[in-house]
């Protein structure tokens, strides 16, 4: 299921694949970010199987159409046997590779506000290699224009992964005992300290004269 239109929004089914959100004309002009995200998964191949729902519900912190639904404030649509429930996609991702389902449960369906007049929308990611990689970082932008102010601007990745790209924590000691640190290691490996070629030959002529005398 994929219906809806700019101005009520849409209901995107669990399982409607990246590909078809990547080519269908109304999301590209509606939900660009969204568009753009589906059409970085994997290969085409890929995207033919890849769906939206399994992308969510796998909850990498690499998955590419998270952060765009989260920056639009999709909502997703659990069900199970005692019912429906709605929570914010925001709020779908209880850490890396969790989520907020209970056993019981299904993702059934997204529902994507709609952007609002003047809005559009961004999705980025950096990857190591150019094709076929998954997202180091990937980030959602949606802005909203009322009078050519901004009046709305989201810009998200999940919480948790930014967790996973903090910068690296700084070392506790001081500048001082660091480079003494360094300066100890350089001359425990240092050449000086090896065996240089004349020891080495020196052994090995003595271990030959040591096996030829036994
Ligand atoms: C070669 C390769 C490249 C890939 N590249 C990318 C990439 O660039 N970007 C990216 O984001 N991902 C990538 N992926 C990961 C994956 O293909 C996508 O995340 C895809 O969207 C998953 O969808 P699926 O339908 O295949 O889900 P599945 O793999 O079938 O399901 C994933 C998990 O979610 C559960 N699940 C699925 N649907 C539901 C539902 N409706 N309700 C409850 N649970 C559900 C399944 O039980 C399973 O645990 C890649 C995978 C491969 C193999």
């Amino acid at each position: 299921m994929l219906e809806g239109d700019g101005q009520r929004g849409f209901r995107v089914g669990a399982a409607v694949t990246a590909r078809a959100l990547e080519r269908d004309p109304r999301i590209v002009a509606t939900y660009p970010a969204l568009a753009e995200s589906a059409a970085l998964v994997g290969s085409i191949q890929i995207r033919n199987l890849a769906t939206v729902g399994g992308n969510l519900c796998n909850a990498a912190p690499s998955a590419d159409m998270a952060p765009p639904l989260v920056a639009l404030d999709a909502e997703a649509v659990i069900a199970s046997a005692g019912g429906r429930r709605r929570v914010p996609v925001a709020s779908f991702f209880s850490g890396v590779r969790r989520t907020v389902l209970a056993p019981d449960e299904l993702l059934v369906e997204l529902v994507i506000p709609a952007p609002g007049p003047r809005s559009g929308g961004a999705y980025l990611r950096h990857t190591p290699r150019r094709e076929l990689d998954i997202a180091v970082v990937g980030v959602a932008s949606q802005v909203s224009l009322t009078d050519g102010v901004c009046a709305k601007a989201a810009s998200r990745w999940p919480r948790w992964r930014r967790r996973l790209c903090a910068p690296p924590r700084r070392s506790r000691r001081s500048p001082a005992s660091r480079s003494r640190r360094r300066r100890s290691r350089a001359q425990r490996t240092s050449p000086s300290r090896r065996p240089g070629p004349s020891a080495i030959s020196a052994a090995r002529r003595s271990s030959a004269v040591t096996s030829s005398a036994s």
